[in-house]
């Protein structure tokens, strides 16, 4: 496990949630409760629950969506692998790219880092143009700036809704 510098412990980072198999409600509550036992996570907000209409294939179980805040001292690659760690431990199979899913763990966020590379990406690719990630989050930080923008949630949300 990578474990950061420690003056540079306790990044911030926002995870997206999403569920459209089973019960929805219980397998965000599961994911969270099992990332908060973790002891390089310490969980500081999670937003409503929006039940949104499946991206992707629509002909699919529409999705229950929320954003949890978190600090961490793993750095970006670690946190992703205890996400897809979590979502393993919950049933998720190794399905298609925005298929149903029991639960679907993204990073949003990583302080105000950019990160490109093969199995990361952050900020989230297509996070402004998506209300189920956008407005959970702007339940909890409106003010968060996109470092790539240059602008806050709240903005983003706004063009978005047209
Ligand atoms: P989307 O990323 O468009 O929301 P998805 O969540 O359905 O689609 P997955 O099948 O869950 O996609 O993940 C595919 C791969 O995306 C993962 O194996 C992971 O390596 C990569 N990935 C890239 N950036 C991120 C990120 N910010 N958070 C989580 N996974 C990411
Ligand atoms: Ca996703
Ligand atoms: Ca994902």
């Amino acid at each position: 496990m990578h474990v950061l510098r420690s003056e540079e412990k306790n990044s911030i980072a926002f995870i997206g949630l999403g569920s459209n198999v089973g019960n929805r409600r219980d397998n965000l509550k599961k994911s969270i409760e099992h990332l908060r036992k973790n002891s390089n996570i310490t969980l500081i907000a999670v937003s409503l629950q929006y039940d949104t209409e499946a991206f992707g294939y629509k002909e699919q179980p529409r999705f229950l969506n929320a954003v949890m805040k978190i600090t961490t001292t793993l750095d970006p690659y670690a946190l992703l692998n205890e996400l897809k760690k979590t979502e393993r431990l919950m049933g998720r199979k190794n399905g298609k790219r925005w298929g149903p899913r029991i639960i679907d763990l993204d990073i949003l966020f990583y302080n105000s880092q950019v990160i490109e590379c093969k199995e990361l990406t952050v900020p989230h690719a297509d996070l402004h143009m998506r209300w189920f990630v956008l407005k959970p989050m702007s339940d909890i930080e409106p003010d968060f700036e996109h470092p790539i923008f240059q602008k806050t949630i709240s903005q983003l949300l706004e063009e978005l809704n047209g």
